[in-house]
């Protein structure tokens, strides 16, 4: 089997660690919202992944994070302030949701699947290593990675340090924090008293457009509601109580379930940079173990409109919504009708000339084609749209199966 590897940037042969098992870490949801045809289209992609892994005889072990807590104020902890409901229950209600959206499509649970508030030890285990190490260092009870002391760090996206600059902005890095040594340095632990400074570091970060803004309105609309309920997650840790950062989370959760090194790491492309690049700055940092992930694996973005589908823009195409007209074999034969690297732009008219082909499908009983044919597509780096366009031609119910597809 091929497939495309994000850290080389070319397509290379499978081949796992170990003969018979896979490790596979995919970064899961921050639930502060709902189930977008984006998350969807990744989600469904490893599903897909997993089931062919296991038709080929391999045992996956597969786990998957939810990001409930991090050290930014503009995701979770800004929409429970807003609501005046606690962070958790807000987390709870949100990761439901995703789940049974996902469920309705006929996912696999991954084997493990975390939320990380319930798994700060493995964050704390790794950070205390980074520290030891001296590619960590604290200041006023928050820790974070020096990147200087990282020889390769930058191998995963081949960002120059400006280019690094401009993505950290879009995702809202604390790249103004003047504790750090470096802009770019990763947040590792948030000290629970790095609070009382919020106002004025969020309103001086350096222009991200609207984003900024609205994150500081927010913020400044929630000051008297926080008295009422607690919107500020904090644990105790060897550093002082606060929270892990954003990235360290996927670092702890993937070290503590699958081990120093794993064969697949998956996520959107856009998770690049910064949070796989920092995954592997803070993973190799922690244990020596080169390379942290064997091959990582990205999919692609959907659009909407002419934009990429974002909570921002708004112009986000609910799965729950379209399982309300469609079957959810309708919306996986949407998915896996693109290939997992390409970015799409979601037309309806693609649902409803889908829902014809499954229900034509439906029908098919018995077991018919070479499933040769169909793994070759698969083998030529999970080639599904070229698997789909032959099952118009050759129904194979084992392969529908294979593919998630239920008859
Ligand atoms: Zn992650």
């Amino acid at each position: 089997m091929k497939i495309f590897n994000s850290l080389s940037k070319t397509i290379e042969t499978f081949t796992p660690r170990n003969n018979k098992s896979i490790t596979m870490y995919v970064c899961g949801i921050t639930p502060y919202d709902t189930t977008h045809l984006g998350h969807a289209f990744t989600y469904v992609f490893f599903d897909v992944l997993l089931r062919y892994l296991k038709f080929k005889g391999f045992e996956v072990v597969y786990t998957q994070n939810v990001t409930d807590i991090n050290d930014r104020d503009n995701d979770i902890l800004a929409r429970a302030r807003q609501q005046n409901i606690p962070w958790q229950q807000l987390a709870t209600f949100w990761t439901d949701k995703f789940l049974r959206d996902m469920q309705s499509l006929n996912w696999i649970k991954p084997t493990h699947y975390l939320k990380a508030s319930e798994n700060i030890t493995s964050m704390i285990r790794i950070i205390r290593e980074i520290v030891a190490k001296k590619y960590g260092y604290t200041v006023n009870g928050s820790v974070y990675l020096d990147i200087t002391k990282v020889k390769d760090f930058g191998k995963l996206s081949r960002l120059s340090q400006d280019e690094m600059l401009i993505k950290a902005k879009e995702f809202e890095e604390d790249i103004a924090n003047p504790d750090k040594r470096n802009p770019l340095d990763i947040t590792l632990w948030r000290a629970a008293s790095s609070q009382l400074s919020l106002p004025a570091r969020n309103t001086s970060r350096i222009n991200a457009g609207g984003r900024v803004a609205a994150t500081a309105v927010a913020f400044d609309a929630t000051q008297q509601s926080s008295k009422k309920t607690n919107h500020i997650p904090s644990f105790s840790s060897p550093f002082g109580p606060g929270r892990p950062g954003w990235h360290i989370e996927c670092s702890g959760m993937s070290i503590q379930t699958l081990g120093d090194q794993i064969d697949i790491h998956g996520g959107g492309q856009d998770l690049i940079y910064p949070h796989h690049e920092s995954e592997i700055a803070q993973s190799e940092s922690a244990t020596g173990a080169i390379p942290f992930a064997k091959y990582w694996v990205h999919t692609g973005t959907v659009g909407y409109q002419g934009k990429k589908m974002s909570k921002s823009i708004g112009n986000l195409v609910l799965v729950s919504d379209l399982l309300k007209k469609y079957s959810p074999n309708a919306i996986r034969w949407v998915l896996l009708s693109h290939h997992y690297r390409s970015s799409w732009e979601f037309k309806e008219e693609e649902l409803v000339i889908a829902e014809k082909k499954v229900n034509s499908l439906k029908f098919v009983r018995q077991p018919q084609g070479s499933s040769l044919e169909y793994s070759s597509f698969l083998d030529d780096d999970m080639n599904i749209p070229g698997v789909l366009v032959m099952l118009q031609k050759n129904p194979s119910k084992s392969v529908l199966e294979m593919l998630g597809f239920t008859l």
